[in-house]
């Protein structure tokens, strides 16, 4: 991320967090220690080994609770600073959680199902002892899914022999998934947005949007801001992205991609006459991903890959709001050019925590083994987020200090506040 190392990244929030919080230098010291790595070599019957770990960095505010990402580059300080981020992710969202990350140093693109299932298994085989609904509780992250999490929660009732499908999230429904998980990342950002706008005296359908990235974040967000009335112009995947600024509907691009391959295949195909999608967007243009970042809009939402606004390009943005639906999307210089520029970001740690939010509500209703509907959900995760916005947007007022900041100062202040009460410092 950046020019820096996501863990470096990490370190320095923690020291200007406390020289905000005025925090000694034990405490700073805790705050930048992981309480416990785990790390194995996992080995499959076709004879392939791979490295598998656990980082549990804090739990003083409740059990640990982060992804696990199968990934041939999978690096312990990348994921010890993902690991911290959850603790302050969760704390920001004031849910009774901490921090934890883990992984395979593996590429399931060239394994076959068959051993994906047998990784994931192995996976739980060595961590067993450290994980559980009351102890961590991991879920999907890169190249991970809910089929995946079927496979692990299978390893772990079979090693326990009781039920217990609260010790991983991001389950299929069917084994105990929560209703509305596959939007929550995006419908938590859009509740914080809709907020946001309504505080600044503007209207949805007066503003525009491009969005960066069209998997689960960035297709769920368009879509949900289209259906409120804000004129989606650009979007892209992998591929590249198109961009109308009379706007576009969502659901057809989406329609199209799955069809075609990529967005701007979907595109072509109808300029070819293969497909005459019923949508708002007449001739879209073709533009570059790099193009859509500076493209003139009211809003721009990073839902890709981290680190893709940079000193670089950051002076080009024309978006007055960001919204980081990525993790990461954002290198400090890149943030410190918005602040000057007054672009207001809405940050990662808050912009996407509806995912983990719903995540929670996902462990909740495995604990009472009790489901709710999909809207008894959203009227969950709305409050959730706009009781935590409304926080940091109070204290970034009275500190006068960017939302970024004050949420992780905030999430600083109530880990430490719990480690104190715990007596542990
Ligand atoms: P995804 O795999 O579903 O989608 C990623 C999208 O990004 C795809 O459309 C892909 O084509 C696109 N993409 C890949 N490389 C790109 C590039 N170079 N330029 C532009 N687009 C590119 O992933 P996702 O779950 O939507 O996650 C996206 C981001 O959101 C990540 O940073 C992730 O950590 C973050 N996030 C996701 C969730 C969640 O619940 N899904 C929660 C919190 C944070």
């Amino acid at each position: 991320m950046g020019t820096k190392a996501p863990f470096e990244n990490y370190l320095e929030i923690v020291s200007e967090s406390a020289k905000i919080l005025d925090l000694s230098d034990t405490v700073i010291e805790k705050l930048k220690t992981p309480n416990k790595i785990h790390e194995y070599e996992i080995k499959i019957s076709t004879g392939k080994t791979f490295n598998a770990y656990r980082v549990q960095f804090n739990n003083a505010r409740g059990p640990y609770k982060g992804g696990i990402r199968f990934h041939p580059e999978a690096d312990i300080e990348e994921v010890k600073a993902l690991a911290a981020l959850m603790a302050i992710k969760c704390a920001v969202v004031n849910i009774p959680l901490g921090g934890g990350k883990g992984g395979v140093q593996c590429n399931p693109k060239e394994l076959t199902q068959d051993e994906i299932q047998e990784v994931s298994r192995a996976w739980i085989q060595k961590m067993e002892a450290f994980i559980g609904p009351r102890q961590d509780i991991p879920a999907p992250d890169v190249y991970t899914n809910p089929q995946i999490m079927g496979y692990m929660l299978d390893e772990y009732e079979k090693i326990k022999g009781k039920s217990l499908p609260g010790v991983i999230t991001g389950k299929p429904l069917e084994l105990g998934g929560s209703a509305g998980r596959g939007a929550a990342t995006a419908q938590g950002g859009v509740y914080i947005l809709l907020d946001y706008i309504e505080k600044i005296g503007k209207k949805p359908e007066d503003l525009t949007v491009a969005v960066q990235g069209f998997g689960n974040a960035g297709y769920h967000a368009a879509q949900i801001l289209h259906s409120h009335g804000f004129k989606i112009i650009a979007v892209s995947d992998s591929k590249g992205g198109i961009y109308d600024k009379k706007g576009m509907n969502p659901e057809n691009i989406f329609a199209g991609k799955k069809q075609f391959g990529s967005i701007q295949a979907a595109l072509q195909a109808k300029l070819d006459g293969k497909i005459c999608a019923e949508s708002t967007c007449c001739n879209p243009e073709v533009i570059t991903n790099a193009e859509l970042l500076e493209i003139e809009c009211d809003i721009l939402i990073p839902s890709a890959l981290d680190g893709v606004l940079t000193v670089e390009n950051a002076e080009n943005v024309k978006a007055s709001i960001i919204l980081e639906l990525a993790n990461g999307p954002l290198t400090p210089e890149a943030d410190t050019i918005f602040e000057k520029n007054n672009i207001v970001v809405i940050p990662d740690v808050l912009a996407n925590a509806g995912g983990v939010t719903v995540s929670y509500f996902e462990l909740v209703q495995n604990i009472q083994n009790f489901y709710w509907t999909e809207s008894e959900v959203q009227v969950r995760l709305k409050k959730i987020m706009l009781d935590a916005f409304s926080d940091i947007l109070a204290f970034s007022e009275e500190k006068n200090i960017t939302l970024r900041k004050a949420a992780f100062v905030l999430a600083v202040q109530r880990i430490v506040r719990a480690m104190e009460l715990r007596g542990q410092i």
